[in-house]
């Protein structure tokens, strides 16, 4: 295998460099980003570590200028700064076609090197099943949480808990990194019931604390295949003392639903103990009016596509008029998500729309920050 390493510190370059040889890798090392492009003329990488941060080069740039010449190699991202930057590099990265598969924050120690070669080398998938599995099982998923707004009042009406792998040498993952490989291992059941208890444990402590706040959890269509699901909650719920309506489920993918009698049976008696159920990304390919129609949804959320770029699009914003004056004649509430500017918040509130989500009010958050934010929030 063949690794190139960008960086601008020579030191970092060959303590990395060092490493990879003795994983057997053939390493080469660019200091200064003019040459870049020049070397991949003639060396066709398998792994690429490259600092965001190099003078003379912006690390955007760079991610364009690697789509074009080295698609195929693995790439992993490296920064000085926060692991926020570095999750929205990972993203473009992502969208240009790259195959981001870590982000590490610097200072880089030989513990992360090492478990980055690790993945890196171990090409047998059985292994990395066995990874999943166990970082399900001992507590590297984490919940983050994203807090929705009452588009008239500002009040914030709760969260949706988005789940995130604290990978040991990836940095945090996000569900597109691992959602479908969890699916293929036959791990969502297990991914499902360990966001649900944490949320319920959230639920529980807010509830104590006379915080009044919804927290809506993603479920897949085959989750709601199991007949058990209400009760199992129910129970929760009951054991951990937290008001059933305080929870809502988002179902995603709903074209998905092969067995259409047995989902419903399942929504509606989450809907008969008062859980709320929600059709999520509503708009896309999976979401589809039939669903709307015959399943027991008490919210709409639309797609964020729609919505972020109704500012400066007609289309997206006639589209997403129609959608919420929909939801409302057929009695539901209305979620936008995807709110990124003000002016999209105006249109919204404007509109009627009775709940947004989206970057302009807030991240998903760890729970620290998330208690955080929402102290500001209502401060402000
Ligand atoms: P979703 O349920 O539609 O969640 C919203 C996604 O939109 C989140 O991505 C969130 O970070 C992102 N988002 C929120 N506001 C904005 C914004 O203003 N601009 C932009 N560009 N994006 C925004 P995330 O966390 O990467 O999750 C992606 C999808 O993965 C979720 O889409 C959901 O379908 C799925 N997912 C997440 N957690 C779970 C889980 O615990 N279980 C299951 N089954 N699926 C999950
Ligand atoms: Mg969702
Ligand atoms: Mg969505």
């Amino acid at each position: 295998m063949r690794l190139l390493i960008i960086d601008d510190e020579e030191d970092i370059c060959d303590l990395i460099a060092e490493i990879g040889q003795r994983r057997g890798l053939e390493a080469k090392t660019i200091t200064s980003a003019e040459t870049v492009q020049q070397v991949l003329e003639s060396f066709t990488p398998d792994v690429i570590m490259m600092d965001l941060m190099m003078p003379g080069i912006d690390g955007v740039e760079l991610l364009r200028l690697l789509s074009a010449k080295a698609k195929d190699a693995k790439l992993c991202l490296i920064s000085g700064s926060d692991a926020r930057v570095l999750n929205s590099a990972r993203r473009l990265g992502s969208a240009h076609g790259l195959n981001v598969i870590a982000a590490l924050e610097k200072p880089l120690s030989i513990q992360t090197l090492n478990g980055f070669f690790d993945v890196v080398t171990s090409n047998g998938k059985e292994q990395d099943a066995q990874a999943r599995a166990h970082a399900i099982a001992s507590g590297e998923f984490r919940l983050y949480y994203q807090p929705v707004i009452e588009l008239a009042t500002r009040r914030v009406k709760g969260v949706e808990a988005l789940a995130r792998w604290q990978h040991p040498n990836r940095g945090v993952l996000l569900p597109s990194d691992f959602l479908d490989q969890v699916t293929n291992d036959g791990l969502m059941q297990a991914l499902t019931d360990f966001v649900i208890k944490t949320s319920l444990l959230q639920a529980a402590e807010w509830h104590r604390k006379g915080e009044r706040l919804t927290l809506a959890i993603n479920v897949t269509a085959s989750a709601l295949l199991d007949l058990s699901l209400p009760d199992r909650i129910s129970d929760l719920c009951e054991q951990h003392n937290v008001p059933p309506e305080m929870l809502v489920l988002e179902v995603t993918e709903t074209e998905a639903m092969r067995d259409v009698t047995r989902t419903m049976d399942v929504l509606l008696r989450m809907r008969l103990r008062n859980i709320g159920v929600s059709i999520d990304d509503f708009g896309t390919g999976h979401s589809s009016l039939r669903e709307l129609q015959r399943m027991p949804f008490s919210e709409m959320k639309i797609d964020q596509s729609f919505v972020t770029d109704m500012g400066k699009n007609k289309d997206c914003a006639v589209i997403v008029t129609s959608i919420i004056d929909l939801g409302h004649n057929l009695g539901l509430k209305v979620i936008a998500e995807g709110i990124e500017d003000q002016r999209v918040w105006d249109m919204l509130a404007e509109k009627g729309c009775d709940f947004g989500q989206g970057f302009l009010m807030g991240r998903p958050m760890a729970i620290e920050n998330f208690t955080l934010w929402l102290d500001s929030w209502r401060k402000g």
